[in-house]
């Protein structure tokens, strides 16, 4: 890759992502079933590869918004289950690094690092989605020991996930993001019930019940809702990478397709069609591809101006990520509709990439609020 925004050992981390893909995620991809406990094994190789660092933050890791892009472009082009597994993980790494006391830093980061405790982030509600300052789950403090209470739905993690950042209202007094705390939750405290639900695209996701369960505070009362938008927005260049990695697949496949099924006697790969589809397909996805690596970039430079870049930068992603799915079904004909064909299944993902980590329609609004803020 000849990205004038990744450094050397970026495009080495790129080459041994890669590699891992066609190691452990190429030939495991297309199995739905059991995503959450699949997951737990691709954390543990992932450790193992010396990859999950990528997405630790420093002392123990190596993280930066450029390192966590290409990452999740690589595992995304294989398995977006094993993406959003890499990243939820790095969301409560990095919100415990930011937040954390030494004791807490010290406590998880060494094992978050290994792979050996798996973390995850649970914000989402039945009632709270968009609206984050909608959050019911409380926050009580009784003698010094904090207690939590509440539903969270549509949690990202692996089987035997053992770190849980919940975000909680522990100002009963406030309403909106006001009085939101971050908490630290045992994964497998007995007052946690995990409920893993099925869904379009086989992802790992779980409601989650909290009834009395005891948690830490991470970081400062009333500061989680900032904490959690912080880190959101470090890692949203690789929600848009993701999406690219999601595209370049079907791309790919697309290709693929249509260099080995003949009709009229010749190689699908000859029509005029089917080669605008490709073009198509490249055009989208090399924009996006410098959108999200500018975006990538400009976050680690602690630019002005990146926050409102990496909001761009996810929503063209993920949109082109389904239009580019879409062509690639149409260069597949029929084939493309038959279940467990890897097209098919990249088009039920797609649809996920403009919902989780801040739906695009949020992002849009934010957007344009700032433009017309500055333009005033
Ligand atoms: C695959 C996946 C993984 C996820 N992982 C996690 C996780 O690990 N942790 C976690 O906490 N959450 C997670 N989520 C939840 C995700 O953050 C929520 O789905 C998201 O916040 C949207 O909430 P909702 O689905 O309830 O949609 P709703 O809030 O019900 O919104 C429905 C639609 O209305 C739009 N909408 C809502 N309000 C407005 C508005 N004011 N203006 C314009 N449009 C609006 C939304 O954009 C959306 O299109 C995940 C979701 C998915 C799909």
């Amino acid at each position: 890759m000849s990205d004038p925004h990744l450094d050397v050992w970026h495009r080495e981390l790129a080459s041994r992502a890669r590699e891992f893909g066609e190691r452990h995620l190429r030939a495991i991809a297309p199995a739905e079933d059991d995503p959450a406990g699949r997951c737990a094994e691709v954390v543990a190789q992932l450790a193992e590869a010396g990859l999950l660092q990528a997405v630790v933050p420093p002392r123990f890791g190596s993280a930066d918004a450029r390192s966590i892009a290409v990452m999740r472009e690589r595992l995304a082009y294989y398995s977006l289950a094993a993406e959003s597994v890499f990243a939820a993980h790095g969301h409560a790494a990095h919100l415990l690094a930011a937040g954390g006391s030494e004791g807490q830093r010290a406590r998880w980061l060494p094992a978050l690092a290994a792979g050996t405790s798996l973390g995850a982030l649970a914000v989402a509600e039945p009632e709270a989605g968009a609206d984050v300052g909608g959050i019911r789950t409380t926050a009580v403090s009784e003698s010094g020991r904090w207690r939590l209470d509440g539903e969270k739905t549509w949690v990202t993690a692996a089987a035997r996930t053992r770190l849980v950042i919940v975000l909680a209202r522990s100002d009963a007094g406030t309403t909106g993001t006001q009085g939101l705390s971050l908490f630290l939750v045992d994964g497998e405290a007995s007052d946690l019930t995990w409920r893993p639900f099925e869904t379009t695209a086989a992802l790992p996701v779980a409601d989650l019940r909290l009834d009395g369960v005891p948690g830490a505070l991470l970081g400062k009362p009333g500061a989680g809702a900032a904490a959690v938008e912080s880190v959101l927005t470090l890692f949203r260049p690789g929600a848009a990478a993701a999406a690219c990695g999601l595209a370049a697949r079907g791309r790919d496949e697309a290709v693929r397709h249509a260099l080995a099924r003949r009709q009229f006697g010749r190689a699908l790969a000859a029509f005029q069609a089917t080669k605008i589809a490709i073009a198509d397909m490249t055009a989208e996805l090399l924009a996006a591809q410098r959108l999200a690596t500018h975006a990538a970039w400009l976050v680690d430079q602690g630019a002005k101006d990146a926050a409102r870049q990496a909001a761009a930068a996810r929503v063209f992603a993920t949109e082109a990520a389904a239009r580019v799915t879409d062509l690639a079904l149409r260069v597949h004909g029929s084939a493309g509709l038959v279940r467990g064909s890897t097209v098919e299944r990249l088009l039920r993902e797609a649809r996920a990439l403009r919902l989780r980590e801040g739906t695009n329609e949020l992002l849009k609004m934010d957007l344009a609020q700032s433009i017309v803020e500055e333009s005033r």
